[in-house]
């Protein structure tokens, strides 16, 4: 009876997304408020103009953590202290204007946004090998404070699009935020590491597993690197990051 009436239950950030479907035809290019028009047609909410001013990262990098490397190489870092995760996927470099993007879809709930942020995140995953393809997929879990302040996961509603896309199953609550802990901007890897001690959990046997684990910018890689350690320490195999965008000391400011 309780899941029939959770069924009826509105579900509004569905609701607002699919209104945005509907309205998107009307609404204007969500970076330079370009009109769509027959000459101007607008794909996910981006003008073509706006869609080629992405900083897609096409450089080579390091497999493990995706730092730029010298042909692709694995960095200094990942070979003196490894992370947890065995490798890292991302389109984009994290610069203007996908930071604006970004905002727009985690703050202003640009839900139509996603589509275009999980479509090129689907393109990262058709580069790989069919014995690199995870079996299972989760989102970056967010502490229930967060999501109830924020109204929806944002790393989970990237999630959701590319398990659709992709067919790789997606668990919603195999691992959770325990610890809400301040917020980590202007931290250095060590401190944040220190600070993240804990903040995960698992009750899940993950014994086998190859895990791939769905978020917006890799920044230090520490919450990455705290949620494979859990992850590994509960039996997982392997630990693909998915990324959209990475951050990097030659885009700073
Ligand atoms: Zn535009
Ligand atoms: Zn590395």
């Amino acid at each position: 009876m309780k899941k029939f009436y959770n069924r009826l239950k509105f579900n509004h950030t569905l609701f607002y997304h699919q209104c945005q479907q509907w309205l998107g035809a009307t609404l204007p290019c969500v970076l330079c408020d370009a009109p769509a028009t027959a000459r101007n047609q607008l794909q996910d909410g981006l003008c073509a103009h706006c869609v080629a001013t992405l900083p897609w990262y096409t450089s080579t990098r390091c497999p493990q953590c995706a730092l730029p490397t010298v042909a692709g190489t694995l960095c200094g870092i990942c070979l003196q202290h490894a992370p947890a995760f065995d490798r890292t996927l991302a389109p984009f470099r994290y610069a203007y204007p996908l930071n604006r993007l970004l905002h727009q879809f985690k703050y202003h709930q640009q839900l139509a946004l996603g589509n275009l942020l999980a479509n090129s995140l689907l393109t990262q995953l058709t580069t790989l090998a069919a014995t690199e393809r995870p079996q299972i997929m989760m989102a970056m879990p967010m502490h229930l404070n967060r999501v109830k302040e924020r109204g929806f996961n944002h790393a989970l509603e990237l999630a959701k699009q590319v398990h659709q896309h992709s067919g790789i199953a997606l668990d919603i609550e195999g691992c959770i935020r325990v610890l809400d802990t301040p917020t980590q901007a202007g931290m250095d890897m060590k401190t944040r590491t220190r600070n993240l001690r804990g903040a995960f959990a698992t009750h899940k046997p993950w014994q086998g597993q190859h895990v791939m684990i769905v978020d917006d910018v890799m920044t230090t890689g520490a919450s990455m690197h705290a949620v494979a350690r859990v992850l590994k320490q509960a039996g997982a195999t392997r630990v693909t990051a998915l990324v959209l965008a990475r951050t990097l000391k030659s885009d700073d400011p």
